[in-house]
């Protein structure tokens, strides 16, 4: 293998500006050329590649969202697009992509390796919601962006003593508002993958209310639904006034912790071996602290789980 190419794909994640810097200088340390192809599986589907030196990835390791930029695209999911992929690749003599990205990006790297295309994929999601992964790039660093605001809104809610929901991205994926809610020790969690009643909610509001707490913290992850609508109905049943934030979008970017910055690094590194060793339709993984290779089709056919210990954990601790 001579030349390699790297891209990003689906939502951009604080830390995929490391991976593509570990690709891009591990690929040359090992003598291959590397060449970035810009705004994911649409700018394949352009041909918008730039070649990669050791200086195109200077200064951009502390550096939220990608310099490759990401995009979505439709086209590429067809057969026609797949096909028009690997021409392009063909005509640059690319014979192996590293694709940062999630799940979506995955589904697409393992179309490319039938067509003959070598691809390893690089788990870069705020989500955490990929299976055989204990995290992803840029988990972290979202996961603390969501407590320093939420230790902020606590400080008014303390104040005031006020009810806040506050609404956390994940997508389908409970992960952030579990870790989040924990580290901020909200007096409620809710997720998908746990039900919940209002009820319970209100008892729990109640019973905190009657021994004096007069502030509350609810961390809603946006897979359960509208913290607005979960506001309206706790508001009907309790009569208290409820105050609802939604985070945002500020969730998916700012600078990448340490914690992303290393496991960036190290992914993007494995990839570039795993590429060099033959390897194809391959995910890099962490579990453990230790650094796998998993089947890529597999890694996205079996469903995440975040760690339903920190739900228990979580509720225990705010009795
Ligand atoms: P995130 O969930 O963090 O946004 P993602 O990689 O899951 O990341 P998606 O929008 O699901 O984001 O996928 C990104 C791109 O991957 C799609 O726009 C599409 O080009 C490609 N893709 C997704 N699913 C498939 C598929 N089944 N076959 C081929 N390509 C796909």
């Amino acid at each position: 293998m001579q030349t390699i190419g790297v891209l990003t794909s689906g939502g951009d994640a604080p830390g995929m500006n490391a991976a593509i810097r570990a690709v891009v200088r591990m690929g040359i340390y090992r003598g291959l050329k590397v060449v970035g192809i810009r705004k994911g599986y649409s700018g394949l589907l352009a041909g918008d590649f730039v070649d990669m030196d050791l200086g195109s990835v200077a200064d951009i390791i502390h550096r939220g969202g990608t310099i490759l930029q990401t995009a979505r695209c439709d086209a590429f999911k067809t057969e026609e697009g797949q096909r028009q992929a690997v021409e392009r690749l063909a005509t640059r003599g690319i014979e192996g992509v590293v694709v940062i990205g999630g799940d979506g990006s995955f589904r697409g790297a393992v179309e490319l390796a039938k067509r003959g295309i070598a691809t390893v994929g690089v788990p870069g999601t705020i989500d955490n919601d990929i299976a055989g992964t204990d995290t992803t790039i840029g988990f972290d660093t979202a996961v603390n962006t969501v407590i320093e605001a939420v230790d902020k809104i606590r400080d008014t809610a303390t104040s005031h003593e006020r009810t806040f929901l506050v609404e956390v991205m994940g997508r389908r994926a409970g992960d952030i508002a579990l870790s989040a809610g924990l580290a901020c020790g909200a007096e409620t969690i809710l997720i998908p993958e746990e039900e919940y009643s209002i009820d319970e909610i209100v008892e729990r509001l109640k019973r905190s209310f009657n021994r004096g707490k007069r502030h509350s913290i609810l961390v809603v992850a946006e897979g359960v639904g509208s913290a607005m609508d979960i506001a309206d109905k706790i508001r009907e049943r309790i009569g208290w006034e409820m105050r609802v934030t939604v985070l945002g979008h500020i969730q998916r970017g700012g600078s990448p912790t340490a914690a992303d910055r290393v496991l960036a690094s190290r992914m993007g590194a494995m990839a570039v071996e795993l590429l060099l060793q033959g390897h194809s339709a391959k995910m890099v993984g962490i579990q453990n602290r230790r650094l796998v290779a998993i089947d890529m089709e597999e890694a996205v056919a079996r469903p995440h789980r975040p760690d339903l210990g920190l739900f228990d954990l979580a509720r225990i601790l705010a009795i």
